[in-house]
């Protein structure tokens, strides 16, 4: 599942920018139909092979908005990963 947006998301966009892969979508095109960001967890690479951590996360001013998602047969996932539902980015 890659990296997950947490309803603790602002809206701020700081992160959309900086997916090297177009992972990310804004509220508006959020297909669950929360008012928050969305990251395609089929598009998602975890940054593999374009940063040594997620840009989204390292970009998001929201202490642990963006967490762990699992990794799944077929994904491309980081290999120093955290556990599901843990922030990418601890403080
Ligand atoms: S971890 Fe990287 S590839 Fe995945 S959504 Fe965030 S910026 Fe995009
Ligand atoms: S940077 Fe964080 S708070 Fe801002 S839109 Fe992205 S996930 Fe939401």
């Amino acid at each position: 599942m890659a990296v997950t947006i947490t309803d603790t998301c602002i809206n701020c966009g700081a992160c959309i920018d900086e997916c090297p892969v177009e992972a990310i979508v804004d509220d508006e095109d959020n297909p669950t139909g929360e008012e928050i960001y969305y990251v395609y967890s089929d598009k998602c690479v975890e940054c593999v092979s374009y940063h040594d951590t997620p840009a989204c996360a390292e970009a998001c001013p929201t202490e642990g908005c963006i967490v762990w998602g699992a990794c799944d047969d077929g994904m491309t996932c980081s290999t120093d990963r955290g556990t599901q539902g843990e922030p990418v980015i601890e403080d």
